[in-house]
Parts: C-alpha cells; sequence; structure tokens
C-alpha cells in the first residue's frame, strides 16, 4: 500500500462538476489501495476575487486580516470536495492548514513553513479516511494567527504534508499535461518535459514559471520527494520532477536549454544620482532587507566623471513597490540620492538549461534572438544554468516565442491544451 498525497489547483475544482470530477478520481486513488491525502486551492479565481474585495474597502488591508479572509478560500473547496467524495461512498475528512500540523513563522503574506506535525492527518488515514487539507496556509508559531504561503503556496504545503507523511509520490494536478518548455498559454508549441531535474525546476519557477511554486521545488530538493505534475482534465503521463541522477542516461541525449520562462509580477525602481562612496549601496540593500523585501537583479551604472554620482536599479515583486519606496525616501537625505523611479511595465524573460555550463554560445543565441524579435534589453543575469533579460513588459510574449524558437524548442505538432483556467 502506498501513500499519495495529491494537489488540486483552483481550475481543477473551479465549480460543482470539477469536484465532482475530482472526487472520482481520488476515489479511483483510494481504490487502487492506496492512502490519500489531498491538498486543494480555492475554486477558479476565488482568491483575486477576494483580494479584489478587500481592495474595495481598504487600500492597503492589514496582513493579518487578509491571510484571514484568502483562507477562507480553500476551506470552501476542501469541505465541498470531502461532501463529494462522501457522496461516492467513502469516508473524507478535511483539515485546514493549522489542524494538518503546518506551522509557519509570522510573515503574513509570505509565510515560510517551520514544521510539519501532521498527526490527525496521520490519525485519520490509520481510521481509514482520505483526508482533505485546505492548500496555502498554516498557522504562525509565534502569534498563532492563521497565515498564507503567498500565491501558488498550495503547491508547497503539498509537497510539505508529502514529506512530512514519508509519501511515495507528491501528485500536482493542474490545467496543462505537465510542464513545457514555455507556458503553453504563450506558445502553443511549446513541448511537454517528460522529466526534469530539481535544479532546473527550481530556476524555471524562480524565473516566474507559476506552473510550480518555487518552494515546493526547494522542498522536495531537500527531501528528494519526487513531484509527478499532470493534468486533472486527463489521463496523459505528465512531468516527473527528480534528482537529476535519476535523468543521466534516461534520455538519450540530455537538451542544452530546458525551457524559456517568463515573470510579470516584478517592478523596476531605479535610486538616481547616488554619491559614488563607499557604503552607499550596502545602506540602500540594508534598509529594502529590513523591510523584508526580496531584491531580484540589481544594475549600478558606472557613475559620471563630472558628477561623481551613479544609477542603481534593481528589481523586486510588484507588490512590494510601495512598501520598497517609502523606506528608500526615508534615507534620501541621509544618503543623498536624488530621486526615486518607479516601473511597473516591465517584465522578465529566462532561458534556462543546465547544459548551459558545457556549451558555449548559448548567450550570444538568446540575445540574438531577442533582438530579432526586436526587443530592448534593459537588465541582464546570470546563474549558472540560466540567463535572465528584463525588457519592457508589452514585449515579452514576442521575446519568449523566438527564443522558443531560436534553441528549436518549438515542437512539430501541437501538444500543448490548456483545459482551463483564465491564467489571471
Ligand atoms: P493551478 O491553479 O493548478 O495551481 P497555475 O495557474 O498556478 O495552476 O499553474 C498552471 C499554469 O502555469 C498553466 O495554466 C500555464 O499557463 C502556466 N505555466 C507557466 N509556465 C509553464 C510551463 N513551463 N509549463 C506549463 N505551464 C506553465
Ligand atoms: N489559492 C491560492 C492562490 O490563488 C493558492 C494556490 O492556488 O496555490 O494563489
Ligand atoms: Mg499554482
Amino acid at each position: 500500500m502506498a501513500l499519495v498525497v495529491q494537489k488540486y489547483g483552483g481550475s481543477s475544482v473551479a465549480d460543482a462538476e470539477r469536484i465532482k470530477a475530482v472526487a472520482q478520481r481520488i476515489v479511483a486513488t483510494r481504490k487502487a489501495g492506496n492512502d490519500v491525502v489531498v491538498v486543494v486551492s480555492a475554486m477558479g479565481d476565488t482568491t483575486d476575487d477576494l483580494i479584489d474585495k478587500a481592495k474595495q474597502v481598504s487600500p492597503l488591508p492589514p496582513g493579518r486580516e487578509l491571510d484571514m479572509l484568502l483562507t477562507a478560500g480553500e476551506r470552501i473547496s476542501m469541505a465541498l470536495l470531502a461532501m463529494a467524495i462522501s457522496n461516492l461512498g467513502h469516508e473524507a475528512r478535511s483539515f485546514t492548514g493549522s489542524q494538518a500540523g503546518v506551522i509557519t513563522d509570522g510573515a503574513h503574506g509570505k509565510a515560510k513553513i517551520i514544521d510539519v506535525t501532521p498527526g490527525r492527518i496521520q490519525d485519520a488515514l490509520t481510521e481509514g479516511s482520505i483526508c482533505i487539507v485546505a492548500g496555502f496556509q498554516g498557522v504562525s508559531q509565534g502569534t498563532k494567527d492563521i497565515t498564507t504561503l503567498g500565491r501558488g503556496g498550495s503547491d508547497t504545503t503539498a509537497v510539505a504534508l508529502a514529506a512530512a507523511l514519508d509519501a511515495d509520490v507528491c501528485e500536482i494536478y493542474t490545467d496543462v499535461d505537465g510542464v513545457f518548455t514555455a507556458d503553453p498559454r504563450i506558445v502553443p508549441a511549446a513541448q511537454r518535459i517528460p522529466r526534469i531535474s530539481y535544479e532546473e525546476m527550481l530556476e524555471m519557477a524562480a524565473s516566474g514559471a507559476k506552473i510550480l511554486h518555487l518552494r515546493c521545488v526547494e522542498y522536495a530538493r531537500r527531501y528528494n520527494m519526487p513531484i509527478h505534475v499532470r493534468s486533472s482534465f486527463s489521463t496523459k503521463e505528465g512531468t516527473w520532477v527528480v534528482d537529476s541522477s535519476e535523468i543521466e542516461g534516461h534520455e538519450m541525449e540530455q537538451a542544452i536549454i530546458s525551457g524559456v520562462a517568463h515573470d510579470r509580477s516584478e517592478a523596476k525602481i531605479t535610486v538616481v544620482g547616488v554619491p559614488d562612496k563607499v557604503g552607499e549601496a550596502a545602506s540602500i540593500f540594508s534598509a529594502l532587507s529590513e523591510a523584508e523585501i526580496n531584491i531580484d537583479m540589481i544594475v549600478q551604472n558606472v557613475s559620471a566623471a563630472s558628477t561623481g554620482r551613479t544609477d542603481i536599479s534593481f528589481t523586486l515583486p510588484v507588490t512590494d513597490g510601495q512598501a520598497a519606496l517609502t523606506s528608500l525616501n526615508k534615507l534620501k537625505d541621509r544618503i543623498g540620492f536624488e530621486s526615486l523611479r518607479f516601473d511597473d511595465r516591465i517584465g522578465k524573460v529566462s532561458l534556462i538549461g543546465a547544459g548551459m555550463r558545457s556549451h558555449p554560445g548559448v548567450t550570444a543565441k538568446f540575445f540574438g534572438a531577442i533582438a530579432d524579435a526586436g526587443v530592448n534589453i534593459e537588465m541582464i543575469s546570470t546563474s549558472e544554468i540560466r540567463i535572465s533579460v528584463v525588457v519592457a513588459q508589452d514585449d515579452v510574449d514576442t521575446a519568449v516565442a523566438e527564443a522558443h524558437r531560436a534553441f528549436d524548442l518549438d515542437s512539430e505538432q501541437i501538444e500543448a491544451v490548456v483545459y482551463g483556467g483564465t491564467g489571471r
């Protein structure tokens, strides 16, 4: 008997019909002789709708209350799914994140899981129940308040529970047939990747491929938990995210490039006219770190000889933009910079592939493709297996499509199907 953790995303449980279809799938897994723990997301675009509602009553809702509101979305789907399963004659019990033992730090809206104590889940499994757990939420160890893990966080709930329960596999069910070489909503010719290593998947997720939440992949790698990404709308094979040692030799020839990812969720701040002297960058970035803001790319221009001043630009999640501007403005006199510029019309396009390490010329080809698309590059950053560029947001789709084509990733026959979801 195996223990299977399954996670169903928002579009997989968007309405009553979908919830009943998912219930069938869960019951089939149970009937095949497995113990089943299911993690659910909020129905359809519920989370976005709840955020819109919050904004109608307050432009900057307190984090504690926003989390209280958003966790309601997952609670609706968990109870409905448990009812649908029980209607099929199987025992199912739903649990909130807190009841399932998901303990987090106190950072509302982006809490990190610090411990998972799934005693109640284990007991319910022993008693023969199917367990349904609300994704994306936990309880703060310090304040005992309800927290959320950040957008897309139900994936992380699933892998964290799978690791804590020592499950055999964590299946992530979504609205596409696995991980593709690019977002099928932008590149219809994208190809399904049958197996991908944790490290490449990490770079894809960190570069904005929202098919998997970044921390879920980090967790899976740490605990060596295989992730099986599949569609809840089909029975196709999907994608396995596994250790790289399980890939070598599997594919006859490892692809140099595994995919192109994009991200429209970042903004760019430019600190204009920073005096070019020791310690200025340190002051700027310590202020941002104290405000718990994660910085992505950073570019510092060469200072103009005539003024002895330079510009420093960096990217950050657009949702942290206001907080960053506020904390930098407090430093204006101390640092003596001239002004701040904020641009939320940017996008990031990234090329990912472990084969980059040993193949020269990849960067030149990537920049060539971006140029052929007529797109201007604003910023550049690289890791060992990734190259990212910041471009104007309206140019993202063209840049992704052109890079995908340039690296021969377009498939001859269209196999990518988007079954549901609004892409919101
Ligand atoms: P869920 O609600 O099931 O969690 P998400 O919307 O969070 O689903 O993630 C699935 C979506 O991720 C797909 O519909 C697709 O548009 C997007 N996506 C982005 N990059 C990729 C990729 N490389 N492969 C597959 N899907 C991708
Ligand atoms: N419902 C949450 C969101 O929309 C969490 C998730 O779906 O993973 O971000
Ligand atoms: Mg998701």
